[in-house]
């Protein structure tokens, strides 16, 4: 299922802007401080404040689908929450896994004078932060993270992908997006741009063929591989 070099060169040839997803393809951004562990603070946080935790919250370990959750039985504590999963965010990109061949496709984009984005659900600030730590901020032209308070905003919302492209200043067909998720080949499709799918665990290939990624890959040096 895996694309060929030939594939892979085909759909990138006309590319002159990378969008890219943070967490799976740049890094685990919860490998070091699980998410469930960050859910369970986020819960714990909004209980300190004295407020009843929604229905569903006790349950949810995905700490962005937490925040969707709340955002949606109790629109008025969105913005504190989303402050506090971002300095939580904050926390686990200091001991997230770099993705093997992450960098090189920065790397590799930057070398063939190729404009990245990163597009992603986690807050601009954590992205930022471990951009910074890791010495890649250079090699990305702007970060867009889901819009503070708005997890609406988020894909597979093609808002964010829309605005970096606005910002860019480059059209979807001179554009690819990088994602792991259905729901980043959802967005993509929703904002015109073809997706490739990065199927980092078995079985995810299967799901980003079906949602429409119009290749897959199971490693990311294939793509920076590519690129050059
Ligand atoms: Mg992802």
């Amino acid at each position: 299922m895996t694309a060929t070099p030939q594939q892979l060169a085909d759909v990138l040839r006309p590319v002159k802007h990378v969008l890219l997803d943070f967490d799976g393809p740049v890094c685990s951004v919860f490998a070091g401080f699980p998410a469930p562990e960050v859910a369970r603070r986020l819960r714990e946080g909004l209980l300190a404040t004295g407020e009843q935790a929604p229905a569903g919250v006790e349950e949810e370990n995905d700490p962005l689908a937490l925040l969707r959750l709340v955002a949606d039985a109790r629109p008025d504590l969105t913005a504190s929450t989303d402050i506090a999963l971002a300095m939580l965010e904050t926390e686990a990109v200091r001991v997230a896994r770099p993705t093997p061949g992450g960098e090189s496709v920065l790397h590799a984009a930057a070398l063939s004078g190729r404009l990245v984005s990163v597009v992603s659900n986690n807050a601009g600030a954590a992205i930022e932060a471990y951009l910074a730590a890791h010495g890649l901020s250079h090699y990305v032209a702007s970060v867009f993270g889901r819009a503070p308070g708005d997890p609406s905003s988020m894909k597979p919302n093609p808002r964010l992908l829309l605005e970096a492209m606005e910002a860019a200043g480059a059209g979807p067909e001179h554009c690819i997006f990088i994602g792991d998720a259905a729901r980043d080949v959802e967005a993509g499709e929703a904002a015109g741009i073809p997706t490739i799918g990065y199927a980092n665990k078995s079985g995810k290939g299967i799901k980003l063929a079906a949602a429409g990624a119009v290749v897959i890959v199971d490693s990311m040096q294939l793509i920076a591989d590519a690129l050059v």
